[in-house]
C-alpha cells in the first residue's frame, strides 16, 4: 500500500553495518518525517483495534513506535529491556544472536495475568527477539494479542518463526 511504499522510500540501507555482510536498515529518516510516526502508530493500532490492553515495547528501537501507539490509543506502556536495566524482580528470556546470546527482561509486576499485549519493535529479522518477548508475556501469564513492526526483513525466517502469532509488518524489504 501507500504507507508501505512511503516507508520503503525513506529507509536507508547501510552495507556492512554493524558487521561485514549485514545490510542495516536505518529508520532515522522515517522518524524525522513530520506526522509519519503518528500515522504509523494509528495504522498499527487499527490492525489490532480492540484486541489489546497494553503495549509492550522492545528495547531500544521498539520504544519509539511503541510509545506513540500507547499514547494515541490511551493504554499502558510497558518496556521489555536488556539485562540489568529494570529494577526489582523480572522475568528473563534468552535469544540467539548471530554470535552468542542476549536476553530481555520484563518486570514481574508489570503485566497482569490475562492481559492482552501488543508487542512492538522497529524491525523483524530472524524473529529471535520477538520470540523471546513472547516467552516473557507467557511467563507473566498474559497473552500476545499481536506483534507490530515497522519493517519486516523478508527471507530470514521471521514470519515462520512467529507463525503462532498475528504479526503485522507496516512494510517489507527483501
Ligand atoms: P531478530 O531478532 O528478528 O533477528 O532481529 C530484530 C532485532 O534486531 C530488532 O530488535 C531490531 O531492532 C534489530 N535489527 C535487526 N536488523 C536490523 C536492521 O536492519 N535495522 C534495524 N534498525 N534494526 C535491526
Amino acid at each position: 500500500g501507500e504507507v508501505a511504499a512511503r516507508i520503503v522510500g525513506l529507509l536507508r540501507g547501510y552495507p556492512d553495518h554493524p558487521r561485514p555482510g549485514v545490510v542495516f536498515q536505518d529508520l532515522s529518516p522515517l522518524y524525522a518525517e513530520p506526522g509519519l510516526l503518528a500515522e504509523l502508530a494509528d495504522r498499527a493500532d487499527a490492525l489490532f483495534a480492540g484486541a489489546y490492553d497494553r503495549v509492550l515495547a522492545v528495547e531500544s528501537r521498539g520504544f519509539v513506535l511503541g510509545a506513540v501507539i500507547a499514547a494515541r490509543r490511551g493504554v499502558p506502556l510497558t518496556l521489555a529491556r536488556k539485562p540489568g536495566k529494570l529494577p526489582g524482580a523480572t522475568h528473563q528470556a534468552a535469544y540467539t544472536l548471530e554470535y552468542g546470546t542476549d536476553s530481555l527482561e520484563l518486570q514481574r509486576d508489570a503485566v497482569a495475568p490475562g492481559d492482552r499485549v501488543l508487542v512492538v519493535d522497529d524491525v523483524l529479522a530472524t524473529g529471535g527477539t520477538l520470540a523471546a518477548v513472547a516467552e516473557l508475556v507467557a511467563a507473566a501469564d498474559a497473552k500476545v494479542a499481536g506483534m507490530a513492526v515497522v519493517v519486516e526483513l523478508t527471507g530470514l525466517g521471521g514470519a515462520e518463526r512467529l507463525a503462532d502469532h498475528r504479526v503485522a509488518a507496516l512494510s517489507e524489504v527483501a
